[in-house]
Order: C-alpha cells, then sequence, then structure tokens
C-alpha cells in the first residue's frame, strides 16, 4: 500500500489512474478505523481502485470538542488498510486546512439536527470533504448512514456544484447488541458500552411502536426521549423527517427516519432507523 501524505504528490498519483482508465473508490476517514470503515473500504472496492484517508478535520471540531482526545491508531490503521489490499492511503499533513479562507456551508442544513448542537460542524464537513474531492477527484465516494446529515449534505453538495463524483451510502455496521460502530466507542470501558447498547433498542423499540401503528412523532420522540432518559442517556434530540430531511414531521410515514443524538458517560452518540411497515 502506498502511503501519500504530500497533496501534490496524490493528485498525481489520481491523474495516473485516471491515465489507465481506472475509475477511483473513495473512503473518506478520520483513522481509529473498525468495522463500519471495513464495510465502506468494502463497498468501494467494488467500484474501483480504492483511495482511503485519514485526517482528524480540526475545522469539524467546535469549541470544547473531543479534537485532541479524538482516538488516533495509525499503525492499526495502516495494517488493517494493508490487510484489506487498499492501494493507496492518503494521510495528509494539516497543510491541507491551514490558510484555508473559503468555507462551504449549506445554511437549509446550518441549524437543523446536528447543525443545533454542533453549529460549524457541517461548515467544516463539507469543507475539508471538497478539498478531498479536490486532490483526489474520485469517480465515487462512500458515506456510511450512520451519519446520515451528513451523507444527506455531502450528496447535495456534489450535486449543487456539478461534481463528477457519485455519492454512495452504506449501511450502518453494528454491534451484535445494535449499538452503531464508532471510533468514539473506545472512550467507554465494558460496562459503559454494554449500557450504550440501549440507544438503539429504544430507537428500534420506536420504529416498532411505528409499525404496529402509531404514527404521531409527538408520541414516538416522546417514547424515545423518556426511555433514553429512563437508561441514563442525555438527549440532545430525537426527530422525525422525511428521508431527504427538509421537513421535521408531525405525523410519520413510510419511509420517514427517526435521528437522534445523545450523551452518554460524556460521550456523543449518533444514531438513527428508517420507520418502514413490514
Ligand atoms: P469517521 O471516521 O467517523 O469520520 O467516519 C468515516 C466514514 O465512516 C463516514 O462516512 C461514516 O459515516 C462512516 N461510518 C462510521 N461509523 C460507521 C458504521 N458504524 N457503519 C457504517 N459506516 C460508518
Amino acid at each position: 500500500m502506498k502511503i501519500i501524505t504530500d497533496i501534490e504528490e496524490m493528485k498525481e498519483f489520481s491523474r495516473n489512474l485516471k491515465k489507465s482508465s481506472k475509475k477511483i473508490s473513495f473512503v473518506p476517514t478520520m483513522g481509529k478505523l473498525h468495522l463500519g470503515h471495513i464495510k465502506l473500504i468494502e463497498s468501494a472496492k467494488k467500484y474501483g481502485e480504492t483511495a482511503v484517508s485519514i485526517f482528524v478535520n480540526p475545522l469539524q471540531f467546535g469549541q470544547g470538542e473531543d479534537f485532541n482526545d479524538y482516538p488516533r491508531d495509525f499503525e492499526n490503521d495502516e495494517k488493517i488498510l494493508s490487510d484489506l489490499a487498499v492501494p493507496v492511503l492518503f494521510y495528509p499533513k494539516s497543510d491541507i486546512v491551514s490558510g484555508t479562507e473559503t468555507f462551504l456551508i449549506n445554511p437549509e442544513y446550518s441549524e437543523k439536527l446536528e447543525g443545533l448542537f454542533r453549529p460549524s460542524h457541517f461548515k467544516g464537513v463539507l469543507t475539508i470533504v471538497m478539498k478531498l474531492f479536490g486532490i483526489i477527484e474520485p469517480d465515487f465516494a462512500f458515506f456510511g448512514l450512520k451519519d446520515y446529515q451528513q451523507y444527506v449534505l455531502v450528496k447535495k453538495m456534489a450535486e449543487d456544484f456539478f461534481l463528477n463524483v457519485k455519492i454512495i451510502p452504506v449501511e450502518t455496521v453494528r454491534e451484535k447488541c445494535g449499538l452503531a460502530m464508532s471510533s468514539r466507542n473506545t472512550y467507554f470501558d465494558e460496562d459503559g458500552k454494554k449500557a450504550a447498547c440501549a440507544f438503539y433498542k429504544v430507537l428500534s423499540a420506536a420504529a416498532g411502536l411505528f409499525n404496529a401503528g402509531e404514527s404521531s412523532a409527538e408520541k414516538l420522540n416522546g417514547f424515545v426521549i423518556k426511555e433514553l432518559i429512563r437508561n441514563g442517556f442525555k438527549v440532545d434530540y430525537a426527530e422525525i423527517t422525511d428521508a431527504d430531511l427538509k421537513n421535521r414531521k408531525q405525523t410519520a410515514l413510510n419511509g420517514d427516519i427517526l435521528l437522534a443524538a445523545v450523551r452518554f458517560k460524556g460521550v456523543r452518540l449518533l444514531d438513527n432507523i428508517f420507520l418502514l411497515k413490514k
């Protein structure tokens, strides 16, 4: 596996792949790789030569958030990627963000859901993703549905700027108990992680109530919030919207999505579930 830290060298590597008519599949990550990332990479490999990036992006962390503490384990990540036979790892230095004067925002989303709680988060995400797209020029880019709002925003950005990249969503990979895999799960001890499993269980129970006929968003969200609090979670939000995140729902319909963010033992967790009639 080739490890590239230099922006110009990465551009040239991509250009050479394109010259030999290869398609480029791209998986951006912040490292501390787990099975969720691995699923993205395995999906990407089916579409072309896979480039993975690892960069803990300071632009997407707010003041008082965990940028400094964010788990980093380059040695192990490198081993995982080599074992997966990934041809190139882009591991940029901080010069990829230093001196940036232009930032991307989507005003419609900056005040919704995550945006309410992390005001400059998506500005940082869209800006780094655009930079990475500019360097790598991928044909396909893979984003996890765990970060559903991020996926929707990146997809919209690619459409708005007529980028030649297809954004491909990948299902959330979960622990056996349902907890979505996340680099931040490493903050938990064994007991904490076990207890955090209740998060997805509560979301699943709400989806079950919807399937059984309950369509009042107030009741479904109320159920989620009450159950999460009962299990020791602090709830930032629990909301039902349509799948493109345009409208908050009062009456949930088949195909809507329930999104929630919580804090548990000092760790912030994000998850969602589609409301589907079975
Ligand atoms: P991160 O390194 O946390 O920034 O995540 C990099 C990519 O992996 C993003 O597109 C995430 O949505 C995706 N991802 C993170 N966790 C999971 C998971 N449990 N299942 C699927 N994709 C995930």
